[in-house]
């Protein structure tokens, strides 16, 4: 069950609640989020909710069946969002366009990057400082240093930053330069750094672990949201299969049936999905027509020079034919009002 309680709840207020459900054999989490005060109560007894519901200090009662429950879209039916400060809002009626190289390699990339972006009318760039790379050799990222030098760029030029936190230690030295924290698929069940981005308050986008379940994948939004975050991002980025003809097997399936459990914004990145580069776009398309709130893309000025996943990397000319072609699938998309 969820318990939304009202805001300013004196402390003795919940206390007696808290008792009450225990006396009704409900162990109870206090959740307290930028937006909302809750409690999650969990509890094998049946109960009227409506009694619990008439509690003093209770606002709203839901009840949730599912393993995870504040990102179940069976107490929040309408799709949630995030609103930032610049005006670009992610969710709900807009489709999200974030683009950039794998890893950040200097200014001069960056700037030709948000360049390309502000041409394209994209606000949103990804790029990663701390490289998870499979081989302790490959390039592993410009680091904390990077960062800032990155942060500052995308500020001076009103362009939100999308980059991967690693560790716990990294999400409060990275914390004032990064606009939305990315979860790796390697970290995707780190419960210690999914707790610390709840508690960091900054929008979070999770990707699926390659070996992930949707059901894994809602229970680490879960983390993130009961540490006291509810700016989630979910993202699926392919999966590990016994195919071997790509990179990863890109699960489009996942859109629908995330859209339907979850209440918050799904994309899509079918650049680590897929990862060859001359099918990215049309699985980009793909992933708009299942759902998806947005796509996250890999672009660079010259993919083949590219410090890592050039392979799958657009070049400026193929990611600005893609943007159009993604806003004329989504609009396609609207036409059908949810009717397919
Ligand atoms: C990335 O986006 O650069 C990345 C490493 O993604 P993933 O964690 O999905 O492999
Ligand atoms: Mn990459």
């Amino acid at each position: 069950m969820i318990l939304q309680l009202e805001k300013g709840l004196a402390k003795e207020k919940l206390q007696q609640l808290v008792s009450k459900l225990s006396d009704n054999g409900f162990s109870t989490s206090e959740v307290q989020t930028q937006f909302n005060h809750y409690l999650v109560a969990i509890g094998k007894k049946e109960v009227d909710i409506r009694s619990i519901g008439q509690l003093e200090g209770v606002r709203d009662i839901h009840r949730v069946d599912d393993a995870y429950k504040l990102v179940s879209r069976k107490w929040r039916v309408h799709d949630t969002s995030i609103a930032f400060d610049n005006g670009v809002t992610i969710g709900r009626n807009s489709l999200s366009i974030v683009a950039g190289p794998c890893s950040i390699e200097g200014e001069a990339q960056t700037l030709k990057t948000i360049e390309h972006l502000n041409a394209n009318g994209l606000r949103m760039m990804r790029g990663g400082v701390f490289k998870p790379r499979t081989s302790p050799y490959a390039f592993r990222g410009v680091g904390l240093n990077g960062l800032k030098e990155v942060s500052a760029l995308c500020r001076a030029n009103g362009t939100l930053l999308v980059t991967e936190v690693m560790q716990v230690s990294q999400v409060a030295e990275m914390h004032d330069y990064v606009d939305i924290f990315q979860v790796g698929t390697r970290n995707s069940q780190n419960f210690n750094l999914l707790d610390e981005l709840g508690k960091a308050g900054k929008p979070v986008m999770i990707k699926r672990g390659f070996s992930g379940t949707i059901e894994e994948l809602l229970n680490s939004a879960e983390y993130v949201f009961s540490a006291g975050n509810e700016k989630i991002i979910l993202c699926e980025r392919g999966i590990r299969t016994f195919e071997t003809a790509y990179r990863n097997t890109l699960d489009l399936n996942a859109v629908p049936i995330l859209k339907e459990k979850s209440h918050l914004p799904v994309f899509v990145d079918p650049s680590h999905g897929l990862g060859i580069r001359q099918f990215v776009g049309q699985m980009a398309l793909a992933a708009v027509m299942a759902g998806a709130d947005g796509v996250i893309l890999e672009v660079h000025n010259c993919p083949e020079r590219a410090m890592s996943d050039g392979q799958q990397t657009l070049d400026f000319t193929e990611a600005a034919r893609l943007y159009g072609q993604l806003k004329a699938t989504w609009e396609l998309r609207n036409s059908f009002n949810g009717q397919f």
